[in-house]
């Protein structure tokens, strides 16, 4: 047998360690689970009476694979036209289409150095080059990644706010961005955790997209919408790209209890609005925390905060894991950083206990 040889040396990919898994292991009766920046509220009521309707009446049948009627509502909601999105299996899949649809052998595709994994992963697996970028502040570097981009560059991937830094750019750089990049290269704005965003000088992609046809935003419903187990996610950008990205498209990408589940969410708007403020209260707390034990953090806009433990990450790994708390360690250049999902209140209590005592025991053991 012979695989692509580019794909040999891949990596797969190392998931937050499930719940269940780490009771077993370790004995332990409670566990939270910050590693994965799922939503501690759970998800809409109606989208939970969807997902039941749907599994109970109509699981034989494949699904609408255009998505027809989640397309139509998302349209009226983002007042653009049907044609401008493309839905997937998770926003995950819109990445594979895209770099499916545009990148072949030789082609060369920019990111941050510390991004979401799924860009370099994918760009890999079609033997592109990957230019990466390194983030000043945990923030992007806008300039630089303009200043990488060659005739061979197809895609650039802007992750805003970034995970797992959680920074944002703002409006004005990425106005000042976008009309520098050529016509010929594709910018990925992944807005994974848009909804959660509080900050005035945050862009909302879509504003931005009748201004630049070579622009692709991407949103998910894993994240503040709290159907991260249906897997559904979407891009929205020039039809005209919606139309390669469609073309590499699985026939019946996204699930019928997906589609439906995604319908009632997005027309729940006080659960969003809910999650959201809780959210906030959660960044503050885990703000002044940090503060307060003199431990340094990026400036976080998602729901979750990356902060430097002062000590080796995967230590501060186990030591959390043992007092139950599972957290997101291992950062290429950031060896003493955890990333942690802000949770409900009583569970952001339980971290910043836990982590207490981590740093207290490290400091008696010197
Ligand atoms: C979680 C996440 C996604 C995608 O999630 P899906 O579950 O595949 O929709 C995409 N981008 C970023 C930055 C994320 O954090």
């Amino acid at each position: 047998m012979q695989p692509k040889s580019n794909i040999v040396h891949l990596p797969v990919y190392q998931p937050g360690k499930p719940v269940e898994d780490v009771k077993r292991e370790l004995g332990l009766t409670e566990v939270i689970k910050l590693a994965s920046n799922e939503n501690p509220f759970g998800c809409s009521e109606s989208a939970k009476e969807a997902v039941i309707h749907e599994i109970s009446n109509n699981a034989s049948i494949y699904p609408d694979g255009a998505s027809v009627e989640l397309t139509k509502v998302l349209a009226d909601r983002l007042g653009v036209s049907t044609d401008s999105i493309i839905f997937g299996c998770g926003s995950d899949e819109v990445i594979l289409m895209l770099t499916r649809a545009f990148l072949v052998p030789g082609d060369e595709t920019i990111m941050a150095d510390q991004t979401f994994s799924v860009y370099k992963h994918n760009a890999e697996v079609e033997n592109a080059r990957v230019v990466e970028v390194p983030l000043v502040n945990g923030k992007h570097d806008l300039p630089a990644m303009l200043a990488r981009i060659t005739d061979r560059t197809k895609i650039v991937w802007v992750c805003n706010p970034n995970n797992p830094t959680g920074t944002i750019v703002s409006k004005e750089e990425i106005d000042a961005f976008m009309k520098q990049v050529p016509s010929h290269v594709l910018v990925v704005l992944d807005e994974a955790y848009v909804e959660y965003v509080t900050d005035p000088s945050f862009p909302d992609g879509i504003e931005l997209l009748p201004s630049y046809k070579n622009l692709i935003v991407l949103r998910t419903f894993s994240k503040i919408y709290g159907l991260a187990s249906l897997r559904i996610g979407y891009g929205v950008g020039h039809p005209d790209v919606v139309r390669f990205i469609n073309q590499v498209r699985e026939p019946f990408n996204t699930s019928r209890v997906a589609q439906a589940a995604a319908i009632a969410a997005l027309k729940d708007e006080a659960f969003v609005a809910e999650c959201r403020d809780r959210n906030s209260e959660g960044l503050n707390y885990m703000r002044e925390q940090f503060d307060r034990l003199g431990l340094p953090y990026f400036d976080a806009h998602g729901n979750f905060i990356m902060f430097d433990a002062k000590l080796p990450s995967p230590q501060v790994f186990d030591a959390l894991l043992r007092k139950g708390i599972i957290s997101r360690a291992g950062w290429q250049f950031y060896p003493t950083y955890i990333r942690i999902t802000v949770g409900s209140r009583e569970q952001n209590e339980k971290f910043i206990t836990a982590l207490e005592q981590v740093l207290q025991e490290a400091a008696v053991l010197g």
